[in-house]
């Protein structure tokens, strides 16, 4: 049986990778179109047609709350919701924030990120 990893908020993947949502994202969450970027159309494809981050003068998504937590957690980009503490980009964000790696969980495999951040 595959590790589990419990995330531990530490907001890496929020500060780190560029996100983009598509126009099914700022559909389910209409803030996504009034404070990300809209790309210009020669550059957008349907699945990245908002940058939601880096954006000029913010140091992390502005959807990441002091507390690390996610402002639009229920209804974030798909993008966000493939982002997992397991896999590759969590332990590369993780390293450039030069944070140690994420130990596999204790608690077993119904203590993962989603029940802590919902
Ligand atoms: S939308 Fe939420 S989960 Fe996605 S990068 Fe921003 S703060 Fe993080």
């Amino acid at each position: 049986m595959a590790a589990d990893y419990e995330c531990d908020l530490c907001g890496a993947g929020c500060r780190v990778f560029p996100i983009y949502a598509s126009v099914a994202d700022a559909v389910r969450e209409p803030r996504i179109a009034s404070e990300a970027r809209c790309r210009e159309a020669w550059l957008a494809s349907p699945e990245q047609r908002y940058q939601i981050y880096p954006l000029p003068f913010l140091e992390t998504c502005s959807f990441l709350q002091a507390d690390n937590r996610c402002e639009i957690y229920s209804t974030r980009p798909d993008v966000c919701r493939r982002f997992q503490p397991v896999g590759t980009q969590c332990p590369e964000a993780r390293q450039k924030m030069q944070l140690p790696l994420l130990k596999p969980s204790e608690r077993g495999p119904s203590s993962n990120f989603r029940s802590d951040r919902a």
